[in-house]
């Protein structure tokens, strides 16, 4: 599922494909798309200019001339192409914006999942949303406030894009394995020290997807220091063996022996 580094890989990629081009036709491919993507409102992108492409956690924000935004989000495995002129669609195409440079970006999806709106106003979306998870600004003592009271499992706490916009399954699970702090122990019981060290490891986390421009796929578990890595042995080298648990109905990935309550 695309978390934050995905999403801004995507991001940058569709900005320099579309961020100075005008989109001469708009058509929608499945019924989900279709639901919010009307006739109507395909046909009153017609024309229209983009001005930029955002992000917000893992939103995407298409900015058009007219003020009006297209908001995506990829879902579980949404992702953008450019198809050059004359040129073959690749499978799963959901939602094809013709550009006025003959070129066509389109938005793949074998799942169906991924969902495109017309916005008049992000502030709704935005308002769902917590601090970016490596926004420097928010600070280790932010963020254990931020934890007070919750009895929620840290992990799970972690998914809630209310408390950190962009973090994911992997994300999360990966960070708790650097911060050596157990999946399952209650958010708000963890300690400034352990609140450091879990936004330090998320960010860690977030770091080396970046780098990796945000192609830290699942099936890539090579990729991983502990994520889709049961029964391995722990990389941080002290004899644990990685165990899978289930929380929240998603796998964790955690080391018994260095990921302490
Ligand atoms: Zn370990």
């Amino acid at each position: 599922m695309p978390e934050l580094p995905e999403v801004e890989h995507a991001v940058r990629r569709l900005r320099g494909w579309i961020a100075t081009r005008a989109i001469v036709r708009a058509e929608a491919h499945h019924k989900a798309i279709r639901r919010t993507l009307t006739p109507r409102r395909l046909a009153s992108l017609q024309g229209r200019a983009v001005r930029d492409v955002s992000r917000r956690g893992k939103h995407q924000f298409v900015h058009l001339d007219d003020a009006r935004v297209l908001h995506v989000h990829f879902r579980m495995n949404g992702d953008w192409a450019w198809v050059a002129p004359g040129a073959d669609a690749p499978r799963h195409v959901r939602l094809t914006l013709h550009l006025d440079d003959g070129a066509r970006v389109v938005l793949t999806d074998s799942r169906a999942l991924a969902t495109a709106v017309l916005l008049d106003d992000v502030a709704p979306v935005l308002a769902e949303l917590g601090p970016e998870a490596d926004d420097p600004a928010l600070t280790p003592r932010a963020f254990h406030a931020m934890l007070a009271g919750k009895r929620t499992p840290i992990k799970v706490a972690l998914l809630d894009q209310r408390l950190l916009a962009g973090v994911g399954n992997i994300y999360a699970t990966e960070g708790l394995w650097h911060a050596r702090v157990d999946p399952r122990v209650a958010a708000g019981a963890l300690t400034l020290a352990q609140a450091r060290a879990v936004l330090t490891g998320v960010r860690k986390a977030l770091g080396r997807g970046m780098r990796r421009e945000g192609r830290y796929a699942e099936g890539d578990s090579h990729e991983f220091l502990v994520y889709d890595r049961e029964g391995a042995p722990c990389r941080h080298r002290d004899g644990g063996t990685i165990r899978r648990i289930v929380q929240g109905g998603r796998s964790t990935y955690h080391c018994p022996r260095c990921q302490r309550r």
